[in-house]
């Protein structure tokens, strides 16, 4: 795609790694200069307009095109006698000895079911293909652009050599970063913030997300800082204020939800960042900028839309093995480690008497487990 003359053409900046940065509305711009506007609609030519188009570009006549269709037809390449699917065991020809081998070397890596991820994870791709919105204000205009974004885990979730996309997403260009954050899931979010051994009734409803709002994205020498709400603070500052007097260029910053996609110049394939809860810090890829096309999910109202998501496993409670841990005690006399994951069944029993009294001395904090929240 390189083209020397407009910078906002895409091109590498280091070969299949990243591109340079480009800015998302003029390459929304070329694309729609460069293409026909029926090569962006989202419904299909009638076939007779095709045909009409076709007897006309080619010089034929319709009796020709008939013609041609049948020649040219998927059925004409099936051989007369029946398709078998498996290959007889005493072929002679090369090319059906090897496709047996392969046929059997197939069955050999056949495991009979999907598991329940893989499944849900088709499920929910397929969902989303070709979906039109109830109300015709809510298509996805024709010509819109659409940005894929990998959302990695967080640093400290980071266990594995290997970066993992924790959250893929779709976003439309005319939408704004804030649109973005807000459909960023982390569990860090819904961390309940004390100890709550003499009160295990009556844990708060407090949750991270709802106190602590401050936020921002990274791209390319600004801060995009989250003000929507009188809490929020410009949590880039203490980065800023680091990089002052040690070679860094200046950084700007900008708040997200004035924003839109279309104002931004991006790299593709590049590591940009997203902070949230103080200091919990996900990277974050833009893997792909293309314009809507009919195949896409054309419901305005379901972007950024999550077309896939990691499940991890759940930690299960220390005693039961079965439920899904709630509560992580430590200077748990009563806990075989320390410290220690509990169900809210196990938990109560083991700490509390009939009458709901806290037995020995321990420590109990809410634990939300990342892998439920999917
Ligand atoms: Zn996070
Ligand atoms: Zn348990």
């Amino acid at each position: 795609m390189a083209d020397g003359g407009n910078e906002n053409v895409p091109d590498f900046e280091f070969v299949d790694v990243n591109s340079k940065e480009f800015h998302i509305g003029t390459f929304r711009d070329l694309w729609l200069d460069a293409l026909h506007p029926e090569m962006y609609a989202h419904s299909d030519t009638a076939p007779e307009i095709e045909d009409e188009k076709f007897i006309e570009e080619i010089g034929v006549d319709s009796k020709t095109l008939e013609e041609l269709k049948s020649i040219c037809s998927v059925d004409s390449l099936k051989s007369a006698d029946e398709d078998v699917e498996t290959v007889p065991a005493d072929s002679h020809l090369a090319t059906l000895q090897l496709r047996k081998r392969r046929q059997e070397y197939r069955e050999t890596l056949f495991r009979g079911t999907l598991d329940r991820h893989e499944l849900y994870n088709n499920e929910e791709q397929m969902a989303y293909m070709r979906k039109r919105p109830e109300d015709l204000k809510d298509l996805v205009p024709e010509g819109e652009i659409v940005l894929i974004f990998n959302v990695m885990y967080p640093a400290v979730f980071q266990r594995f050599k290997q970066m993992r996309a924790h959250q893929t997403m779709h976003v439309l260009g005319s939408q704004k970063l804030s649109d973005l954050r807000d459909a960023i899931s982390c569990v860090s979010d819904l961390q309940v913030f004390g100890e709550f051994s003499d009160t295990p009734d009556i844990v708060p409803q407090f949750l991270s997300k709802d106190h602590y709002k401050s936020a921002f994205f990274y791209f390319n020498g600004t801060f995009f800082n989250d003000t929507r709400f009188p809490e929020c603070q410009d949590i880039s500052a203490t980065i800023r204020e680091w990089a002052r007097g040690r070679e860094f260029p200046d950084f700007k910053t900008a708040t997200m939800e004035d924003t839109y996609f279309y104002d931004l110049k991006l790299k593709v394939g590049f590591p940009y960042l997203f902070t949230h809860q103080g200091d919990c810090e996900h990277v974050v890829i833009l893997t792909d900028v293309r314009l809507v096309h009919q195949e896409d999910c054309l419901d305005v109202k379901l972007y950024p839309l999550i077309t896939h998501k990691h499940k991890g496993f759940t930690r299960k409670c220390s005693v039961c093995h079965v439920y899904i841990g709630r509560w992580i005690t430590t200077n748990d006399a009563l806990a075989p480690s320390d410290p220690c994951l509990f169900c809210d069944q196990c938990f109560r029993i083991f700490h509390y008497d009939n009458q709901g009294k806290k037995l020995g001395d321990f420590q109990a904090y809410a634990y939300v487990d990342p892998a439920t929240y999917n």
